[in-house]
């Protein structure tokens, strides 16, 4: 039996930083919105113990490093039974780049292997397996929008954005999620409760979000590792510069980047963009919200 899982791509419409918790962790607040591009994953249970990985991009792991088999492992302590899978996955999402690539492959391959199992967890249990392999883990399992606290990974309900059109493009200049942290600790005294840094209040976003407000929500959008990273990134900041150029109503960078999302109400601004895009040697995503 086989099953065929599609993996979204989030972008952060809102990122901020709340302070260190127990264990060095930053606490977040962050608005995450899951968009049409994906990477599919197919998986199919075989007769013996052993996993086999597959994928279409080179320099995606294909040992026990990839989130997938690690899912795929904890699945099987969830459930107490060893199992054995061929995986394959398509990548469409660019890898490294604040798009939860890997936590999209991951919760393709929970949901995948608990249909192949007859179903025996539910979504909270999916979601808790999820939250200790990744933070964003927990929302790839639930997709559209939501809220989330902790590290990430405790979510709560968050209006869904209207339809529009999402131009994506990674330029590939990576940005290692440890030293994107380490350079807002130097900016903002460590986060600690004497440094001063208020995080942004959510109000304003939420409430355009509820009153399926396109332009308030995009004009409310904050990502705080945006302004540090962006400097470090130039082609980062050339993208986007270009999205804005070609009537974004607003652009951001997604996570700790260097990926840059923009919000376009023309799909024809939108293919714009792309062209623009693509004549700077990078290749644009074009999706919508979902
Ligand atoms: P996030 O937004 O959750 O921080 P990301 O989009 O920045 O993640 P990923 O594409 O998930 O980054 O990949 C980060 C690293 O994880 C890669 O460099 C790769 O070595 C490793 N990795 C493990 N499993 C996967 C996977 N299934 N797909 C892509 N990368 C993976």
């Amino acid at each position: 039996m086989t099953t065929v899982q599609k993996g979204y791509a989030k972008i952060n419409l809102h990122l901020d930083i709340t302070g260190i918790m127990a264990g060095g962790y930053h606490s977040v607040n962050t608005v995450m919105q899951s968009v049409s591009l994906c990477d599919t994953v197919t998986l199919s249970l075989r007769n013996d113990t052993q996993y086999a990985l597959g994928c279409n991009v080179d320099g995606v792991p294909l040992d026990g490093s990839n989130l997938a088999i690690k899912a795929a492992k904890a699945f099987e302590a969830a459930v107490g039974r060893q199992l054995g899978a061929d995986i394959y996955i398509d990548k469409s999402i660019p890898m490294a780049g604040g798009l939860a690539g890997g936590s999209a492959d991951a919760a393709a391959v929970l949901r995948g292997l608990n249909e192949l199992c007859g179903s025996p967890l539910d979504l909270n249990a999916l979601c808790r397996i999820g939250g200790s392999l990744g933070a964003d883990i927990p929302f790839c399992i639930v997709g559209g929008a939501t809220f989330a606290d902790g590290k990430g990974d405790i979510l709560h309900p968050f209006p869904s954005m209207p339809d529009c059109t999402v131009v994506i493009a990674c330029g590939g200049e990576g940005v290692s999620t440890p030293v994107a942290y380490r350079s807002l600790d130097e900016l903002y005294g460590g986060f600690t409760p004497d440094s001063g840094y208020t995080p942004k209040s959510l109000t304003s976003l939420y409430s355009a979000a509820e009153a399926n407000d396109l332009e308030g929500i995009v004009s409310n959008m904050f990502n705080i590792f945006e302004a540090p990273i962006l400097s470090m990134r130039p082609v980062a900041a050339k993208l986007k510069q270009t999205m804005l150029s070609c009537g974004a109503l607003g652009a951001m960078m997604s996570g700790s980047g260097p990926s840059v999302f923009s919000i376009f109400n023309s799909a024809e601004n939108a293919q714009h963009a792309c062209d623009e895009i693509r004549k700077m040697g990078v290749t644009p995503h074009i999706c919508k919200p979902i």
